[in-house]
């Protein structure tokens, strides 16, 4: 029986994947964790088993390991791309040392560990549509330097020690219930909010801008479903590319105006998000997940604003 372990469990993640999770393998199997408690969670902290660990403590980190009796852990402690090159220090030591604790904790204790990528492990070096698998990887944020060098650590630990790490490379995140945390994708999100509150937007991110992006439901499913995949069909363990459409701001606006006619795009592009995008790939391409633990999206851009707009709207009420 799986014990799962969520690290960063109150992120935009985090937060739908433990409701998923505990209604998969049960309220008592997932434990989930963060390095700070956060108020907006107090339902989900008191529903369930909740331990305050940060990753760069890996004591703490061990004795909820063993405490829990943990066999599968899943890393979604991070600092994302915006925030990271604010903070690259920052960055730096929660995605590489934090990871790195967390790896040998596995390592000792023998669990599964689920960490994701991101695209931002490509850079603009990278060919930019229908990215490969296998292809050019010269990221140039720090955070994109952590999920490449994050991706090899974990590639590391399976040659090396025999853990058992698996991982996919998100692009960027769309979801209603949690707002995301720092990340160039985050427009993508933003936009719905104002689309219901105010009929406009002010996009930070420039038009004809396309990045891959995925709504939050196939995103947790291809967790639970990498993490359920057989170990030797599993030939890129750690890293897959994983993609449910690909889209710049003009489009996800005509999507939006199906549904608010009256919608209005404007732009106020910020340098710093704008030149990460840019290094970022156009489209992705996910055969390998497809072919290997059968990956396939449910969600493509009108059925994902159909359902954000549906639920934000029931949740701005
Ligand atoms: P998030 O920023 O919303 O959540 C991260 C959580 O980790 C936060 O609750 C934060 O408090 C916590 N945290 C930060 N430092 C910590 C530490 N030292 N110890 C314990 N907890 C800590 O991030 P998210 O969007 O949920 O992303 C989760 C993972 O998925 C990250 O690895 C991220 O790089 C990856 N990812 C996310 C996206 C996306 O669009 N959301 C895209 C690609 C990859």
């Amino acid at each position: 029986m799986r014990k799962i372990l969520i690290t960063g469990a109150l992120g935009q993640i985090g937060t739908e994947l433990t409701t998923e999770m505990r209604k998969v393998y049960g309220l008592n199997n997932v434990v989930a964790s963060n390095r700070r408690i956060k108020k907006e969670h107090e339902q989900l902290i008191e529903s369930g088993p909740f331990e305050v660990i940060d990753i760069n403590d890996p004591v703490t980190l061990a004795a909820a390991v063993d405490k829990h009796k943990i066999n599968t852990i899943v890393n979604l402690a991070a600092i994302l791309s915006a925030t990271g090159e604010k903070d690259p220090n920052q960055c730096w030591n929660i995605n590489m040392n934090g990871l790195y604790n967390v790896l040998e904790i596995a390592r000792e204790k023998n669990c599964m560990l689920f960490t994701p990528s991101s695209i931002a492990a490509f850079g603009p070096s990278t060919p930019k549509d229908k990215t490969p698998q296998d292809t050019i990887q010269r990221p140039t944020t720090m955070y994109g330097v952590t999920k490449a060098a994050g991706e090899l650590l974990c590639d590391y630990y399976f040659k090396k020690f025999g853990v058992d790490t698996r991982g996919v490379r998100f692009p960027g995140l769309i979801s209603y219930k949690t707002l995301p945390g720092g990340g160039t994708t985050d427009y993508a999100v933003h936009i719905y909010y104002e689309a219901l509150q105010k009929q406009k937007y002010v996009s930070f991110i420039q038009k004809g801008t396309y990045m891959d992006m995925m709504y939050m439901p196939d995103a947790i499913n291809a967790i639970i479903d990498l993490i359920e995949a057989d170990s030797s069909k599993l030939k890129h363990r750690n890293a897959f590319n994983v993609t449910a459409m690909s889209f710049e701001p003009e489009m996800i606006a005509a999507s939006i105006r199906k549904f608010i006619p009256d919608f209005e795009l404007n732009y106020d592009v910020d340098p710093i998000r704008q030149e990460i995008a840019n290094s970022w790939p156009d489209s992705l391409d996910d055969s390998a997940a497809r072919e290997e633990w059968g990956w396939n999206p449910k969600y493509d851009l009108d059925a994902m604003t159909k359902d954000m707009l549906e639920k934000l709207k029931t949740k701005l009420n």
